[in-house]
């Protein structure tokens, strides 16, 4: 785990890193507030920050209240590490938001386990988080944390001027397979779909669940065409799967129907009417038979 220092005092400093090298923790350091700051913004930042409170620049009590208030995907855990030890100094640090507060000197072993504590919230956070994301059956992002994902993607490429793709996938008559082979079947196969869709995708872009047997493909970067060859390649390899059945006895094969839509600046289309224009793809796809792609994009 990462923790970072912010520190004025050259001597605590060292005396900290000594520690927490010692405990097996990566270091970093800061040796204000304002600086601290700084490598919090940046993406590999740290997940628990122990602060000294006077500092100059910024104090680590507004520091703290920063923190608190900033958008941050990860939780970071902030512990106040002051030679300002009356009471009404601890409640003022853990009103700002600290999560704790240590006297200077400090204990060391006392300071170890309050880092395990901290370190123990942050997992726990951590898991929540993946929890609350993810689709259990497939492992793939749900549909919330999908969209939320799309929607930062969305403003990268707005800023970046560049275009974004969306592949919707569908299996075709999926019912029929659960009828035939029954739920738990039709649980596998919709993981080894997703085994499949995966294969064909590039490092950066990502998959969720949209809905029950449907899967949604974003293709940050990619435009109209390269968004129905990726889909191309997806439909023709899930065509040509073999699924086995778990005793061996024999396989299935399934087809699925692909709509694709992209964004462009000149599109000027939001999120909601990519995944309209994509769906309406989609719907597009099955009218014509299903097994194939079909596009949006003018
Ligand atoms: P189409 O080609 O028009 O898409 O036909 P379809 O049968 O695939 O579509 P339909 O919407 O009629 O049925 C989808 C089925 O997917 C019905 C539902 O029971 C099944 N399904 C949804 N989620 C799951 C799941 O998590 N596990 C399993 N086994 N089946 C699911
Ligand atoms: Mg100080
Ligand atoms: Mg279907
Ligand atoms: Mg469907």
């Amino acid at each position: 785990m990462k923790i970072l220092i912010a520190e004025d005092d050259p001597i605590s400093r060292r005396i900290l890193e000594a520690r927490l090298l010692e405990w097996g923790y990566e270091v970093m350091i800061a040796s204000d507030g304002g600086e601290a700051w700084e490598i919090i913004q940046q993406p590999e930042s740290p997940s628990l920050i122990i602060s000294d409170w006077m500092m100059p620049r910024m104090d680590g009590l507004a520091l703290c209240r920063k923190i608190c208030s900033m958008e941050k995907s990860e939780y970071i855990y902030f512990i106040i590490l002051t030679a300002k030890g009356e009471k009404k100094d601890i409640i003022e640090g853990l009103e700002a938001g600290a999560d704790d507060f240590l006297a200077k000197p400090f204990n060391p072993e006392e300071l170890k386990y309050r880092i395990r504590i901290g370190e123990r919230i942050i997992n726990l956070e951590r898991r929540i988080l993946e929890l609350a994301n993810t689709d259990s059956l497939t492992g793939l992002l749900n549909r919330r944390a999908f969209m939320e994902r799309m929607e930062q993607e969305m403003s990268r490429a707005q800023r970046e001027k560049k275009p974004l793709s969306l592949i919707l996938a569908d299996i075709d008559h999926f019912k029929g397979v659960n009828d035939t082979y029954g739920h738990q079947i039709g649980d596998l196969v919709l993981q080894r779909f997703v085994g499949q869709l995966t294969t064909s995708t590039r490092p950066y872009d990502f998959l969720g669940r949209y809905g029950g047997e449907e899967f949604v493909v974003c293709l940050p970067g990619g435009d109209g065409l390269q968004a129905v060859s990726i889909a191309e390649r997806m439909r023709r390899q899930v065509e040509d799967m073999k699924i086995m059945l778990p005793d061996d006895s024999r396989s299935i094969r399934i087809t699925a129907s692909f709509g694709t839509a992209c964004y462009s600046i000149e599109s000027g289309k939001n999120i909601d009417l990519l995944i309209k224009s994509a769906d309406d793809a989609l719907y597009l796809a099955k009218d014509k038979g299903r097994n194939c792609v079909c596009s949006s994009c003018a």
